[in-house]
């Protein structure tokens, strides 16, 4: 695909994100990403609570391709959000990490997504360094980074960027030093550059996104040719009652609305064990 080669495309970040975006958007497109880090995107909200994220993550990746447009006067953008928090039905963290892509000539936004349990995300309430560093060990750390507060996660006193050992004695001593409590919160940095295992979950993200950028409309060679919508209602292999399963996904084209119909992407009936009859 040739669409983006030469192009400039701009990645709103002051978190060094294009270290995993940049060799693999220019590799896929062939087009110029440039950093531009004159917005703080802090301002659209922190892992760490001084600032609410207001919106979705969706609308925040929105948000900050707007910004990096407007700062840089490209035409291309894209952006990465990730969210942290409990897996819907297990007691484990999970990470979702999303990176959008917009180009504005064309009016056409697509995104990709890393969803797992890959995330080091934890605090913890420490009373020793030595506790202190038992934490740190376990979540990775140096190559990790670790943010300390005195008592607890909603302290407006805090200390980031730690990534020494030395560093992480001084900066437990100062917050122990404030604390009410005698007692200090720590927790893992979830900020891109402090966080390698984010830093490769964002990657992912990206190799889904120019995966779906590089499948092209067969009828006039738009880029990101995808599923636009679900049919669901799949026939129970027992007893022919429709499913929640998917029966067809609707492949559309967001330039000239070609429209293709994949029958049965997830086989041709659906188990018996998802049947609201047989197994209610
Ligand atoms: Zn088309
Ligand atoms: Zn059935």
């Amino acid at each position: 695909m040739r669409l983006y080669e030469n192009r400039k495309v701009v990645l709103l970040t002051k978190h060094k994100k294009e270290e995993v975006i940049k060799p693999i958007v220019e590799e896929a497109l062939g087009c110029i990403l440039q950093v531009e880090n004159r917005f703080d995107t802090d301002k659209l909200g922190t892992f760490t609570r001084e600032i609410k994220r207001p919106k979705s993550q969706l609308d925040t990746a929105r948000l900050k391709i707007k910004k990096g447009l407007k700062y840089s006067k490209v035409d291309i953008g894209i952006s990465s959000e990730g969210s942290f928090g409990s897996h819907p039905f297990a007691p484990i963290q999970w990470n979702t990490e999303l990176i959008l892509f917009y180009d504005k000539s064309l009016n056409f936004e697509i995104f990709g997504l890393y969803e797992g349990p890959e995330t080091n995300c934890d605090e913890c309430i420490v009373r020793s360094y030595e506790e202190a560093v038992e934490f740190s060990n376990r979540i990775g750390f140096p190559s990790h980074y670790v943010i300390l507060r005195p008592d607890h996660n909603k302290s407006k006193f805090i200390i980031k960027n730690i990534n020494d050992y030395d560093t992480l004695k001084e900066a437990f001593e100062l917050c122990l030093k404030k604390s009410k409590t005698q007692s200090v919160l720590i927790e893992t940095d979830m900020r891109a550059f402090a966080n390698p295992t984010r830093m490769n979950n964002i990657k992912k993200a990206t190799e889904n996104l120019v995966e779906k950028l590089l499948i092209t409309c067969p009828e006039c060679g738009a880029p990101g040719f995808q599923v636009q919508e679900i049919i669901r209602g799949l026939p129970c292999e027992m007893c022919g009652f429709p499913s929640e399963i998917a029966k067809e996904y609707i492949h559309v084209c967001h330039r000239c609305k070609h429209k293709m119909v994949e029958k049965y992407p997830c086989g041709e009936h659906s188990p018996a064990q998802y049947c609201e009859r047989c197994n209610p």
